[in-house]
C-alpha cells in the first residue's frame, strides 16, 4: 500500500512506514514489542524551562517505564491548561514537536511533590542525578488533576 502510515502506541507520533525502523521516530518506544512499553496517563499542562524562565505548552507522558515530555510545536493555540486528556490527544496527534522536551526513566525519579510557587502550585520532579523539573498541571474542571498526577507518579515508579 503506497502512504502508509505507522501511529505510536504510546505517543501517536504518526510516520511514514517505509522510514520507520524498529523504533518511534519520536519517542523511541519499541514498536515492534508495544507490550513493553504502555502509556498509563496523559495530560496537557505548562513545562517551565530551567534556563530560558520560559514555559511552554505540552503534553505529559507516563508509561509503565518513564516520564517523559512533548512541547506543543509553535504556533499551536487554543490550549489551555484546562484542556486535560483532549488537548493532550490533539498534541500527540499532530500538535507536537518531533523532539522530547525530557525523557526520565522512573527508576531514575528521586521524588515528585506539590509545591507553592508564587500564586499557584507546580509539581516538582528531582531525580537521582540532582536534575529538577518544574510543571504545571492544573485543571480548570479538575482540582486535584495535579495531585492524582503526583499520586500516578509515586506509585509508576514506587515512590515510597
Ligand atoms: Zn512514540
Amino acid at each position: 500500500m503506497k502512504n502508509d502510515k505507522i501511529i505510536c502506541h504510546v505517543c501517536a507520533f504518526k510516520m511514514e512506514s517505509k522510514e520507520v525502523k524498529d523504533n518511534c521516530q519520536r519517542c523511541g518506544t519499541d514498536l515492534q514489542n508495544p507490550e513493553k512499553e504502555q502509556l498509563q496517563k496523559i495530560g496537557v499542562g505548562n513545562y517551565v524551562r530551567k534556563n530560558i524562565l520560559s514555559q511552554c505548552l505540552c503534553a505529559l507522558f507516563l508509561t509503565n517505564k518513564r516520564l517523559f515530555l512533548v512541547a506543543a510545536r509553535k504556533g499551536v493555540l487554543g490550549f489551555g491548561s484546562d484542556a486535560g486528556a483532549s488537548g493532550a490527544i490533539a498534541l500527540r496527534q499532530g500538535g507536537g514537536s518531533k523532539e522530547l522536551e525530557f525523557s526520565i526513566p522512573l527508576e531514575n525519579i528521586q521524588e515528585v511533590s506539590e509545591k507553592k510557587i508564587k500564586l499557584s502550585k507546580s509539581i516538582i520532579i528531582k531525580t537521582k542525578d540532582n536534575e529538577e523539573y518544574n510543571l504545571n498541571m492544573q485543571e480548570l474542571f479538575n482540582k486535584k488533576a495535579q495531585e492524582e498526577w503526583v499520586e500516578a507518579i509515586t506509585e509508576e515508579a514506587a515512590i515510597q
